[in-house]
Parts: structure tokens; C-alpha cells; sequence
């Protein structure tokens, strides 16, 4: 047998000869009398051996059974190590009985090639071992039967078709994810081109899929058996390196270990203390994300501590850290509030001997077993029950529930169902270009999933690929999508995005960033503004008086006091009089004549608005009003609603226009004529001749008198004139009119 990959327990050869002795007297009989028919079939005997010990309810005579029909339908067929096939189809029932799953999934496993690759048919096996196993046998075989023209594809369809037979039977995929981990073990006999595809698939699809499932123990060998061929050389030399680190790590676990243990132990609680298991791929994927060599990765030392109940779990986790000083904030309650998963664990990181920072988990047996198997706990043989099911039925989690649901659904039909809705409804598992899954919330967009890789490249996320075509920020995700986010140093996020974002992740980082944004905005606008009222009267700030005055108004200093003024919270007139207390009463004036105002392009348009009411064009003169918490709403001062505008004079602000950069504005013309052949083409090329852009257009026409609305792009009023002109020329145009009382806007 191959030399086990990683240094934690091996999956195979584990079965406990003790389980034997507890065995009911028939079971031992049944388990003598099969081993002695079996004496020709020394994998038959191992694998009936490992069923017993695991599961002291097995039907072993239906494994036997299983096993000589596959056996027969098989004969003769060898694998590419030149092994006979059976060998595999046994190897695969051993994982699954070592799982302790329940008898019919072991069959299953024995019988997963048949209808591939004999001529065997679902019926017959319906026939012969009743329609469960049928079934199994027929998702696990449709899962393989499958064509793909790219790796995308193939990846999507893989995933779909793995959720959709899980959600007739979540077995198949066990029986699924066991002959994948037998085929990893064995992929040294296949060429190097499958060995490629085959571990690629079984990063990208497998093992992500057993992570969100809490199948960790097989995870962990598929990632790390998929490393050895995707990249051999940092496969050996994490490999080797975590072989020369080991003594090292184990005396410095040794001595960390002993107070705890005494300490335990003085309290009466009985402990199984061990290192965690080191999972090369994990080191590797952190070596490779953050850039460090391996000795960096390793240094974090972490230990596992299982206890009998909750309450010793909490009991441990306090005196531990009366022994070794917690690190902050890395303390995890995931037994209060279990991961997706079902993973149910206490974390918690602690100052070991010689100032070395070390992890500690510490759990139950029962959530031990569920952490390394995940749902497949679930079908599987439980002894002694009652002993911890209090504790676990206290504290709520995803696997309590659906346990309870099995005891109330008579129907399995229903329960699956269930189930299914509680795995998928709200989750969708979307893939990186390079493979990694991310698991969002259902109706997720690129930018959740931004936000999900890192903070930085949500804040920056420019656009979106998913699936290979660029698509729109706001998109709802599907499950198997492959999302590529490309991000651009000038790109930041919008107010827009709060609307669509699902992630809290996401919603509070753009929210954070706003409001600081709005923040420093405010600041700017409300200086601008404090600076061009007091040029009025000739005055100019000093920061002594502004913080005084500040403070006289409630606030922290000049800066909140600004930031007062930009936000619309605080009249600049209220400033200035409380600054120039004896000033005259001044009238407001709707405009500046001097070019004092704001400039609007100068500031960033989170804080300018342009009036829908009158659409301003850079030469309209213009008037701010200050509106609350949105910054400054831009009118025309003939604007139709200006009655509305002027009523409170402290809220406007003097604007003026800046025209820097190179942009338009949407007007509307509305332009009567009497209607002839080419007019509508003849007005547009007019339009398009001066430089301008049409938007959209509607025409009405009456008794040949045609009325047509245009929504056009200008740069400014100058250019704006020019349009009309021409258009006034144009033959049949009886008038042409920026805007008519009557015009309802477009939002
Ligand atoms: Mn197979």
C-alpha cells in the first residue's frame, strides 16, 4: 500500500479490532459464516470486517451479495495498473464503510460501475437489490456520462449535475466522492495529460464541493493528492519539509500539551489532545497567495482538543486561558453558531511556550466526527445515542434540524426535499478563473463576489466576465459561474451598488466608504462654501475663530463645522453671522455675477445633482440648492419650479460652472413642423453636423403638423443655440423650443 500522504491518521486499514468484541451474538455469527464463505476473497473479507465494525446493524449478507454480482460482471476486466477492476469497486466500499455508512451505500459502492461498464441494466439491479440501490448506482454512473467542449463547461455541468443528484439522494455523491478518491490514489498508472485533467477537475470541482458538504477529511486527500500532479516539485518540497519539521512540532506540542493535560484532568475531564493534521495543499495555497516561503507558513502550530460534552468544551476553553494568555480577537464560537457546514468548533489562539502564538480547537467527539465527515454523518450508524444527542439538540445547528425532520417526515420523498431547500435555497457556489469556489448568497452580483476575494478589489471592481462575457455590475450570479473582476486604481464605488449588493461584507464596505467619501466631500464643499460667503464682506477664515464658533454651535471643530455646511446641515448664513455677528443683512442673490461660486465640475459628482425639472446646460445661469444629505441639487434660475426653489434662501448656494473636462448634457427640443418625406432624417443630420447627440425621439403627428421631442446631448448653451438656429432653417420647421411648460420630464 502507498505510503500515506499527509501525517494525519490513515483513512485505510483504521477499523478498530476491539469494535468487534461489542458485536450483538447474531451479527458475529453472520460476520463468521461470511468470512468463511469468503475465504477465496480476502478484499470481501476486509471490507465485510470494517462494515461490522463501523456498523453493528449492517446487512452483511447484502454486501456479500453486492459484491459476488459485481464480481461476475466484472470478471476479466483489469485497470490500467493491471489490477482487476473488482479491486477498485471494493476499494471504494471501504471508504464508504469506513465512513460507517449505512449498508446500502457500501452496496452501492461495490455495484458504482456496473451499468458503465458492463451490460448490466438499472432494472436488473432493481430486481436484484431493490430500487434505493438502483438509484444510486444510476446518479453515481450519470454524473460520469458527460461531454464538454471547455474546462468552464465541463466545471459548471460537473457541479449542476453533482447538486442535482444530491438532491434525489445526498448518498451518490458519497459513493461519488469515494470513487474519486480511490482514483486519485491510484492516478499514477493513467498518462500524464488524464492525470492533469483529472486532478484539475478534482481541485476545481471535488474538493470544494466536500468542503461545503464538511466531508474534510476526504477534502483534504483530494487537494493534497491533486497537488502531487498539478505541481510535483512544491508538492515534494512541501512534503519534505513538513517530514524534517515534525519532531520539532511534536516536542513543542509535548511540552505546550502537559499543563493543559494536568489541568484537565484536576477538573475531571477526560481529553484526547493531538496536533492537527497539516494539509500540504493549504500550505501550499497560502505560500502562493501570500507571497511567503514555506517557513513562514509553518510556524503556526495548532492543536485539537476533544472533550465529552459542550459544557466541558467551554469548561476547557476557560482554563486554557488561565494557562496560556489568549491572543485577541481570534476567539470563534462555531458551537454557538455553526459554519454552513455543520462544522461545530471553539477557536481560540493562545501564547505557547517561548512566545509562540498557537491555535486551539476544541470540540466534541460527536462534532469531531461530523468536522472530518460532514453530511455524510448523517447515514451513518450512530451506537450509544442519547449520550451527547441533549448537548446537540441544545445548541441549534443545520444537522440537529435535519435530523429532526427525518423523525417528522414519514415521507422520504419529503425530507430530500427539505433538505434541498435547506442546502441550496440560499446559497449559490461561484468559481474564480483559477478555480477557487466562493460560496455568496442567492442573487449575489460580481461585485458580492468582489468583495468576497478582498475588500481592495471591490472597491476598485471596473467590470465583470462571467463565464468569458463582460456583463453588468449589478447581474445575479448562478451557481457554477466562472466570474473574472477586473479593477481599475480610478474606479470607486457608487451609491447604485448599495442598491443591488446582497453580502453584508459588501454592503458595509461600500457604505463605510461612502460615507467617508461624503465625509471628505462635504469638508471641501462646505469650505468652498463658507470661503465665497465671507469674500463678500471681505473677510477671510481664521481656524482660532472657526473652531471657537465651531464649538459654539455644538460641534468638535472647524472641519466637523464644515463638513456642517457641505452637508446641508448647517446654513452658511447661521455660520457667518455667528462669525461677523454685526454683519448687514444681506439679500441673497440668486447668482454670482464675479465667478465666486462652487465650481460644479471641481467637485465630484456624489455631490451635484442636476434639476430634472430644467436639465442646466454649462452657459444656463445657475443656482445651487442645498438639499440634505444629498449635496446640492443644480436649477437654472428661470427653471419652472424655481418658486419652489427660492423659497428658503439659506439653502442656495452660488454655482458657476467649470468646464475642464470634456463632458454633455441632456436637453430637450421640442421642434413643430409640417410634416414631408426625410424631414425626421434631415433634422438629425443637422443635429449630428453641429457635434450634438441624439438620446431619443418621439413624434406626433396631426393633420401633417408634426410635433417631435428629441433628447439631445450638448456640451453648453453656445452649442445648444447652434442647433436651434439650424434647425430653424430647415424646410417645414415651424419652431423650435428648448423646453415647453407642458414637457413632462424623463427620469
Ligand atoms: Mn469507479
Amino acid at each position: 500500500m502507498e505510503k500515506q500522504l499527509t501525517d494525519h491518521p490513515a483513512g485505510t486499514d483504521s477499523a478498530p479490532p476491539g469494535a468487534l468484541a461489542a458485536e450483538p451474538p447474531e451479527q458475529a455469527n453472520c460476520l463468521d459464516r461470511l468470512l468463511e464463505e469468503a475465504s477465496d476473497h480476502l478484499q470481501l473479507q476486509m471490507l465485510l470486517i470494517e462494515t461490522a465494525a463501523g456498523n453493528e446493524q449492517a446487512d452483511l449478507g447484502l454486501i456479500a451479495r453486492a459484491y459476488h454480482f459485481a464480481a461476475a460482471r466484472h470478471t476479466g476486466q483489469t485497470r490500467k495498473s493491471g489490477e482487476p477492476f473488482m479491486q477498485h469497486c471494493v476499494e471504494v466500499a471501504r471508504i464508504l464503510a469506513q465512513m460507517r455508512l449505512d449498508s446500502t451505500t457500501v452496496a452501492a459502492g461495490l455495484l458504482h460501475d456496473v451499468l458503465e461498464d458492463t451490460p448490466v441494466t438499472i432494472e436488473e439491479i432493481g430486481v436484484e437489490f431493490g430500487p434505493e440501490i438502483a438509484g444510486l448506482t444510476d446518479g453515481v454512473t450519470k454524473i460520469e456520462r458527460f461531454q464538454y467542449e471547455s474546462r468552464e463547461k465541463r466545471q459548471a455541468e460537473t457541479y449542476r449535475k453533482m447538486l442535482l443528484s444530491m438532491v434525489k439522494d445526498i448518498r451518490v455523491i458519497l459513493v461519488k466522492f469515494a470513487d474519486r478518491l480511490h482514483n486519485m490514489r491510484t492516478l499514477d498508472h493513467v498518462d500524464e495529460e488524464q492525470q492533469m485533467r483529472i486532478a484539475r477537475e478534482t481541485t476545481e470541482v471535488y474538493a470544494p464541493l466536500a468542503h461545503r458538504l464538511g466531508l474534510a477529511r476526504i477534502r483534504w486527500e483530494l487537494e493534497d493528492r491533486s497537488l502531487k500532479y498539478a505541481d510535483p516539485e512544491k508538492y515534494a518540497e512541501i512534503r519534505d519539509k513538513v517530514a524534517m519539521k515534525r519532531g520539532e512540532r511534536e516536542a513543542y506540542i509535548e511540552e505546550f500539551k502537559a499543563p493543559i493535560l494536568a489541568e484537565l484532568k484536576r477538573n475531571s475531564i477526560d481529553v484526547e489532545i493531538a496536533g492537527r493534521p497539516k494539509n500540504f495543499y493549504s500550505i501550499y495555497t497560502k505560500m502562493a497567495s501570500r507571497g511567503k516561503p514555506f517557513e513562514e507558513i509553518y510556524d503556526l502550530t495548532a492543536v485539537r482538543i476533544i472533550v465529552n460534552s459542550v459544557r466541558e468544551c467551554y469548561h476547557a476553553l476557560g482554563l486554557i486561558h488561565t494557562l496560556y494568555h489568549p491572543v485577541p480577537d481570534r476567539f470563534k464560537d462555531y458551537i454557538a453558531t455553526p459554519k454552513t457546514n455543520m462544522y461545530q468548533s471553539l477557536h481560540t489562539s493562545v501564547i505557547g511556550p517561548r512566545g509562540l502564538s498557537v491555535e486551539v480547537q476544541i470540540r466534541t467527539r460527536e462534532m469531531h466526527h461530523t468536522a472530518e465527515i460532514g453530511i455524510a454523518a448523517h447515514w451513518r450508524y450512530k451506537s450509544g445515542e442519547g449520550s451527547e444527542s441533549g448537548d446537540f439538540d441544545r445548541h441549534m445547528n443545520w444537522m440537529s434540524q435535519v435530523l429532526d425532520w427525518q423523525r417528522d417526515e414519514s415521507d422520504p420523498a419529503e425530507f430530500m426535499e427539505n433538505l434541498k431547500i435547506e442546502l441550496y435555497q440560499d446559497e449559490i457556489f461561484v468559481f474564480t478563473p483559477m478555480g477557487d469556489l466562493h460560496q455568496l448568497p442567492l442573487g449575489a452580483t460580481p461585485v458580492d463576489f468582489a468583495f468576497a476575494i478582498h475588500t481592495d478589489i471591490g472597491l476598485h471592481c471596473l467590470t465583470a466576465k462571467m463565464n468569458g462575457q463582460i456583463v453588468p455590475l449589478s447581474t445575479a450570479l448562478s451557481s457554477g459561474d466562472t466570474v473574472e473582476i477586473v479593477t481599475s486604481s480610478h474606479q470607486n464605488p457608487g451609491q447604485a451598488w448599495l442598491d443591488f449588493v446582497k453580502t453584508a461584507k459588501a454592503r458595509h464596505s461600500i457604505g463605510r466608504w461612502l460615507k467617508e467619501e461624503w465625509y471628505a466631500h462635504s469638508v471641501r464643499l462646505g469650505q468652498q462654501m463658507l470661503e465665497g460667503e465671507l469674500k463678500r464682506y471681505r473677510k477671510r477664515v481664521e481656524s482660532d475663530l472657526l473652531d471657537t464658533v465651531a464649538q459654539e454651535l455644538g460641534l468638535a471643530d472647524g472641519e466637523h463645522l464644515y463638513a456642517g455646511i457641505g452637508s446641508g446641515d448647517l446654513s452658511v448664513t447661521r455660520v457667518v453671522n455667528q462669525l461677523i455677528p454685526d454683519s448687514p443683512k444681506r439679500r441673497i442673490r440668486p447668482t454670482m455675477k464675479d465667478g465666486r461660486g462652487i465650481r460644479i465640475q471641481g467637485m465630484n459628482d456624489m455631490m451635484i445633482h442636476f434639476g430634472k425639472c430644467c436639465t442646466p446646460i454649462p452657459g444656463d445661469t445657475v443656482v445651487g440648492l442645498m438639499t440634505r444629505g444629498r449635496g446640492i441639487s443644480i436649477h437654472r434660475t428661470d427653471c419652472p419650479n424655481s418658486a419652489d426653489i427660492t423659497e428658503d434662501p439659506e439653502r442656495l448656494v452660488d454655482v458657476e460652472w467649470d468646464l475642464e473636462e470634456d463632458r454633455s448634457f441632456a436637453v430637450q427640443l421640442l421642434v413643430r413642423s409640417t410634416d414631408r418625406k426625410y424631414l425626421l432624417s434631415d433634422i438629425a443630420r443637422v443635429i449630428s453636423d453641429i457635434g450634438a447627440n441624439i438620446r431619443s425621439t418621439s413624434t406626433t403627428t396631426v393633420d401633417h403638423l408634426a410635433k417631435q421631442t428629441f433628447w439631445i446631448d450638448v456640451r453648453d448653451t453656445q452649442q445648444l443655440q447652434a442647433v436651434i438656429r439650424n434647425l430653424t432653417a430647415v424646410e417645414g420647421v415651424t419652431q423650435v423650443l428648448r423646453d415647453e411648460p407642458d414637457l413632462s420630464s424623463t427620469a
